[in-house]
């Protein structure tokens, strides 16, 4: 043992031997031969430490570069969801955006009263975009209606008239005293009815129509 030939052999198989390449017999002379040969031993020594070192190394850069890639897929991600909720919240306040009719721009008709003392009206309007919201609401003794319209961003701003189902306000149910169209606000007001005024009485033919729609109701 330790003879120049046997020592060149040893150390061209030592770096399979470190990375465990070699087989059990292999190992078994190697190290044989490493137990009696100081210079074969030194030589390992330095290999397996060079090795740890060059392993050691990628595996920072490794590690890095892991950092960035997870730095950039955060900023990414974050990038992602910023977008998606500005999107969101744009689009949402484009098909938002509606706005009460104006009583100008509203043609109220066909007020007359039924038989059993029900309001009836109707109500046209002139629609930038499209109509969106019909609203009612009790506003002490009065009913209250609004209409909503969807203004698109971009429109040619041309008006068409829309018909918004016609409406009987049943009075003896609730204590109604005026009904109102509501327009911009308090001061567009436009009194559909109000008590004392004499309506003209419905004829047979919408008479008729009521019992059709109210059977649908109910
Ligand atoms: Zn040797």
């Amino acid at each position: 043992m330790g003879n120049k030939l046997d020592c060149r052999i040893v150390q061209d198989l030592l770096p399979n031997y470190i990375e465990g390449l070699t087989s059990e017999v292999t190992n078994k002379t190697l190290e044989e031969h490493l137990s009696s040969c100081a210079e074969c031993k030194a030589v390992l020594h330095n290999m397996t430490n060079e090795m740890k070192e060059m392993n050691r190394a990628p595996q920072k850069q490794i590690n890095f570069l892991k950092k960035i890639k997870r730095r950039q897929w955060i900023i990414a991600a974050c990038s992602v969801v910023v977008a998606v909720t500005l999107f969101a919240s744009v689009f949402y306040f484009i098909s938002q955006r509606q706005f009460a009719i104006p009583s100008s721009e509203v043609k109220i008709s066909e007020v007359y009263q039924m038989k059993d003392g029900s309001v009836h009206y109707r109500i046209d309007a002139n629609v930038t975009g499209y109509l969106s919201n019909v609203f009612l609401r009790n506003d002490g003794d009065s009913e209250v209606i609004r209409v909503y319209e969807h203004r698109r961003l971009f429109s040619d701003q041309d008006r068409n008239k829309v018909s918004i189902p016609e409406r009987w306000v049943p009075l003896k149910d609730k204590e109604i005293t005026s009904i109102i169209y509501e327009g911009n606000g308090k001061k567009d007001r436009v009194i559909i009815w109000e008590k004392g005024m004499v309506l003209p009485k419905a004829d047979a033919e919408q008479e008729a129509e009521y019992e059709r729609s109210s059977g649908k109701q109910r």
